[in-house]
């Protein structure tokens, strides 16, 4: 069970089961729910994360994975409680990353000039059709 507590400023020592909101910064900071001690810092922005006060408990959208721990603690935060979810492979947090850019880049507009097609002759063998590996010409 986690408490939460609205604040301008982010105090210098955060508490153990305490999720501190700065509504002014559009942030939210808690220690990650594991117990390992790590500040996970959670950006509130429509591309990052949503925050739900409902006059009681807050809940987080969308869970808290926290890959670059040691824990790697993946949980959602609903109604003040740390609820568990499953570890995820890392090409699933590498999926869910590139998806989180592309997210960025289309709200923001930046477009998307980092991935570029390979050309052709990249494709591996396999992925041209099987006469062209049949006959060499
Ligand atoms: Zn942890």
């Amino acid at each position: 069970m986690l408490t939460h507590e609205f604040v301008e400023f982010m105090p210098d020592v955060i508490d153990e089961g305490k999720i501190y909101v700065s509504i002014d910064y559009s942030t939210a900071v808690h220690k990650c729910a594991c117990g390992c001690g790590k500040e996970v810092v959670t950006p509130l922005s429509p591309t990052d994360w949503k925050l739900i006060f409902d006059g009681k408990t807050v809940t987080l959208e969308p869970s808290i994975g926290n890959w670059g721990f040691p824990c790697r603690s993946h949980y959602w935060v609903r109604n003040n409680r740390a609820v568990w979810a499953e570890d995820w492979s890392q090409a699933r947090v590498n999926a869910n990353r590139a998806r989180d850019r592309r997210t960025k880049d289309e709200y923001y507009g930046t477009g998307n000039k980092g991935e570029a097609i390979p050309p052709e002759s990249d494709i591996p063998a396999a992925a041209r059709p099987w006469w062209r590996r049949l006959l060499p010409w």
